[in-house]
């Protein structure tokens, strides 16, 4: 879908059209009363894929809400869950907004249409996941709402059905370029608009906008093994970075403990959830040993390093596809659970295993590895989903600028995401990011105008973004002539990923990530910006839009690794071989970085829970 025509100015732009941006969209259409207003406001969704290909749709396992279904569970646990599991770098306040609110957004879900799994008396069903726990740690809750392992596309697709009823606007593989922040005479930075690019026409277009929401998902693609989908190159990110943002804790990133062997296909946790276990080459189920009180269903932090222990002990096995390769896996036993249950709850992992393994889980074990799964930093955003740069001690908020979804950091996660925990951050920081643009709309339909930010930093992006382009189309020689990596992108992409994943998966330390960061910068970056097409036709030019993802995640790159290398200590999804342990007299605080790799730090808000040591 491509808008019918572009208009000179929007109330709203929305750039992703995954839970959170259609969350976002409907949170602001819902809460927009029009009476009495002159007119309908001007709402466009952006997305760079076809909407329903947004990778919420490849969700498995479920979504977090202490509904209570299954067994007694209370929204206070859930919030003690959130805050253990991101090993105390959450924001209390924000977390307890997310455990108290999940049962309502749930249920909101099912009233739009989300076809979840039953129990037999017809309530919503409920699976155990990891982290989640009851009465503050004691055993593991069926907190987690499920639909079999098909939770994504299901709430995709009844969140885009009601976007649709409500007429919503898409431009659909349009690949939003530039965001455009003005700083005009010392005044508070204001958000002006977007610059974007139509991939069917290959037209730029300079969109004015009131106020915008970055909902562009994650960056698991800085990884070569990852669950994410190609799309995922961190855009939202690397747009707020360039437009003189800082990211927030960008140097966590969530290894998840069942990628299928050697592809990175995301094995859910829901496997676990229904009794799956963990063996080493020895047939051990080993996560006993690690995290006696919660086993396979500890953390995800817990799991993955657990996993990579064994195999540094020599324990690992072999994917039986390349029986000479390392022994870099362990394997997942989903045998005891028999094909109904296989079949009936975990279809999706369960034909995923035979297709690209040509495993029968019923009958026999499956090689796994951790995969890059979940970026938990992002664009530092307060409750209702405003952006704020953080700098001298104090947020300051950009107006009219808000995030939701992977791509925000609002604190719920910390430094380790539990499972389940993201579908509902999405949907429901995402609803209530729409809802305060609403009430900002309205507020100056009645009163005031919204203030005009002026759109010098905008006309300025555009033009340099014109010249860029026509620099990528006007190929120079060596693209044009041969496929060495340095002229394409795809390949640039595989060498980020395996020098990333050689230098900061799982275990790092200084050296490795002063390596990453070296090999960047004179090798990586260099090649990206010298990059030009293999055809100068900007219409459908895949090329284009990939030469500038490239170049979106080498800039999320040195942020996270400058990120990384700043913070001396380990903690959650960061393990420092260097400083092996957490620092909370030093480090129990959120870095914000820069372009250029500065660093300044926000102390984290603790509420109701003192941090405490952490096994599970
Ligand atoms: C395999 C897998 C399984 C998962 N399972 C679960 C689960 O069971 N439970 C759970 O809670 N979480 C799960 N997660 C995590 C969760 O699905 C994601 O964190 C969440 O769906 C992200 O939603 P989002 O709206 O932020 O982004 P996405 O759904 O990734 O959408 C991003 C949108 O941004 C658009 N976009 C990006 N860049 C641009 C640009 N430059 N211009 C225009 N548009 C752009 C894309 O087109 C897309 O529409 C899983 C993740 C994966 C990868």
């Amino acid at each position: 879908m491509s808008p019918q025509q572009v208009k000179d100015k929007y109330d709203l732009i929305i750039v992703g059209a995954g839970a959170a941006g259609l969350s976002a969209a409907l949170g602001f259409l819902r809460s927009y009363d029009l009476t009495g207003a002159s007119a309908y406001p001007d709402v466009l969704v952006i997305s760079k894929l076809q909407s329903l290909r947004s990778h919420t749709g490849s969700a498995e396992g479920g979504i977090a809400a202490s509904l209570g279904n299954v067994e007694k569970d209370d929204w206070h646990w859930h919030y003690f869950d959130t805050v253990k599991g991101g090993d105390y770098l959450v924001d209390q306040d924000m977390a307890e907004i997310l455990a108290r609110e999940a049962p309502a957004t749930v249920v909101q879900l099912e009233h739009d249409g989300v076809a979840f799994s039953r129990l037999d008396n017809g309530k919503i069903a409920q699976r155990l996941f990891g982290g989640h726990t009851s009465n503050f740690g004691e055993q593991s809750v069926h907190r987690t709402a499920y639909a079999a392992d098909r939770i994504g596309h299901q709430i995709l697709h009844s969140l885009w059905q009601q976007c649709v009823a409500e007429d919503v606007e898409f431009a659909e593989e349009w690949y939003v370029t530039d965001l455009a922040i003005e700083r005009n005479d010392g005044a508070e930075a204001t958000c002006s608009g977007v610059v974007v690019l139509d991939t069917h026409t290959g037209e730029l277009h300079e969109l004015k906008a009131s106020n915008v929401i970055i909902a562009t998902g994650g960056a698991g693609r800085l990884f070569h093994t990852t669950s994410n989908s190609w799309d995922l190159t961190g855009d939202g990110l690397a747009l707020a970075v360039r437009a003189g943002l800082k990211l927030e804790d960008s140097e966590f990133v969530q290894f998840h403990p069942t990628g299928l062997a050697h592809t990175g296909i995301l094995l859910s946790e829901a496997a676990r959830g229904e009794g799956g276990v963990l063996r080493n080459s020895e047939g051990e189920a080993f996560m006993k040993r690690y995290a006696p009180e919660h086993a396979d269903l500890s953390a995800r932090d817990v799991v993955t390093r657990s996993i990579a222990s064994e195999v540094r002990a020599g324990r690992g096995v072999a994917d039986p596809l390349d029986p000479d390769g390392p022994k870099d896996c362990v394997w997942l036993d989903l045998r005891s659970l028999g094909r109904d249950i296989l079949e009936s709850k975990l279809p999706e992992v369960y034909s995923t295993i035979r297709n690209y393994a040509g495993i029968d889980a019923a009958t026999d074990l499956v090689p796994v590895k951790p995969t890059a799964h979940y970026t938990m930093g992002g664009i530092p955003i307060n409750a209702n989903g405003e952006v704020y740069d953080y700098h001298d001690g104090a947020r300051h908020i950009v107006t009219g600028l808000y995030a939701a979804g992977e791509c925000s950091c609002g604190s719920v996660h910390g430094a380790n995401r539990l499972g389940a925990n993201s579908l509902l951050d999405a949907c429901l920081f995402g609803h209530r990011s729409g809802v305060a643009v609403a009430h900002r709309v309205m507020d100056a339909a009645s009163d005031a105008p919204l203030p005009d930010a002026g759109t010098r930093a905008l006309d300025a992006a555009y033009a340099d973004r014109k010249n860029a382009i026509a620099a990528i189309l006007a190929p120079t020689g060596s693209a044009a002539s041969d496929n060495a990596s340095e002229s394409n992108p795809y390949a640039l992409m595989s060498a980020l990923g395996g020098l990333m994943e050689k230098d900061c998966a799982i275990r790092c330390n200084t050296e490795s990530i002063a390596d990453a960061q070296r090999v960047i910068k004179t090798q990586l970056a260099p090649q990206a910006e010298a990059l030009t097409a293999h055809s100068d036709v900007a219409e459908f030019n895949q090329e284009l839009t990939a030469i500038m993802e490239v170049r979106n995640l080498i800039t999320v790159a040195q942020v996270m690794l400058a990120a990384t290398a700043a913070r001396k200590e380990s903690r959650g999804s960061l393990f420092r071989t260097d400083c092996p342990e957490r620092d909370d007299a030093n480090f129990l605080k959120h870095s914000h970085v820069d372009a250029q790799g500065a660093v300044e730090w926000e102390p984290v808000t603790i509420k109701d829970f003192k941090p405490e040591a952490r096994t599970y």
